[in-house]
């Protein structure tokens, strides 16, 4: 007897469960209602670039007013600049979410792509105008040098560590900056075939000012350089070569740089 009300109420389990099955199948959509996904064409390519775009340069825009302008940078040109460098397209994808925050990010290798205020100082107190030659020691993700190069420099770019100068070589040639020319080399030494240059920026700091990059800098030319203990606070110099052996340096304040390494050999 309870055998057989096991069974039955088995099968009416069975049969309602079923009839629910069959009805919510009429109602709800299920896979093979929806046809299929709509393919990544190329005009929903060109879309999600355009969003991206205006998204990424209002983004810019917000960093440009919040933290250059507002921290006392006023040369229209390099703030014209700022406005127009994809710093997003110059740091590790983990970090494109926080690439106009106005802050180093790491970029590999124990180095960083350096702060846009930063940036936005040393290429203002370069003082360069279009036609210049500059030289860079520490090319990096290639930021300062794509950014001194949308002002028309020629820009040399030295950078110790090898695979970031491929990658920033390979980035800059992708974004036709065909102004720049990077070497993977110790920059204390500088570049002496391509010298004198009318500008020199250092972005790695080291506790001396290396005498080479003095002796490459034209009559009238400015290098701009931190320099101080590593890991400390370093202090940012504004050196003018007045004449075959007098320089006239200046202090912009303290920052903190990576370390100026050298090499073994
Ligand atoms: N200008 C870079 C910031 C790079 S951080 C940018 O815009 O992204 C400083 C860089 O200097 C590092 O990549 C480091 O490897 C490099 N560097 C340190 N010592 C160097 C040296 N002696 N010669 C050339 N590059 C050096």
């Amino acid at each position: 007897m309870s055998k057989r009300l096991t069974v039955l109420v088995v099968l009416s389990l069975v049969i309602v469960l079923a009839g629910g099955a069959i009805f919510l199948r009429g109602r709800l959509p299920v896979a093979e209602d929806i046809g299929e996904v709509p393919q990544e064409t190329e005009e929903l390519q060109k879309v999600t670039a355009t969003v991206e775009t205006d998204l990424y340069a209002a983004a810019r825009d917000q960093m440009v007013e919040r933290g250059i302008i507002a921290y006392g940078i006023v040369s229209p040109e390099v703030i014209a600049v700022m406005r127009r460098v994809p710093r997003h397209q110059f740091v590790p994808d983990e970090y494109l979410h926080l690439a106009y925050e106005n802050n180093p990010l790491p970029i590999g290798y124990g180095q960083t792509i350096s702060q846009p205020y930063i940036v936005a100082l040393m290429t203002q107190e370069l003082d360069v105008e279009a036609g210049d030659k500059v030289l860079e020691i520490g090319t990096g993700s290639g930021y300062q040098a794509a950014v001194l190069a949308e002002l028309d420099i020629e820009v040399f770019t030295i950078e110790i560590v090898e695979p970031l100068a491929l990658e920033a070589e390979q980035r800059l040639e992708e974004l036709a900056y065909e102004s720049i020319h990077v070497r993977n080399a110790d920059g204390y030494f500088g570049w002496p075939e391509e010298a004198p240059f009318d500008a020199i920026i250092v972005t790695a700091a080291p506790d001396n000012i290396p005498q080479p990059l003095l002796q490459q800098l034209k009559i009238g030319g400015v290098l701009v350089i931190p320099v101080g203990p590593i890991g400390g606070v370093q202090e940012l110099w504004r050196v003018t070569r007045l004449s075959l052996d007098e320089f006239q340096s200046t202090s912009l304040g303290g920052v903190r740089f990576v370390p100026f390494t050298r090499t073994l050999d």
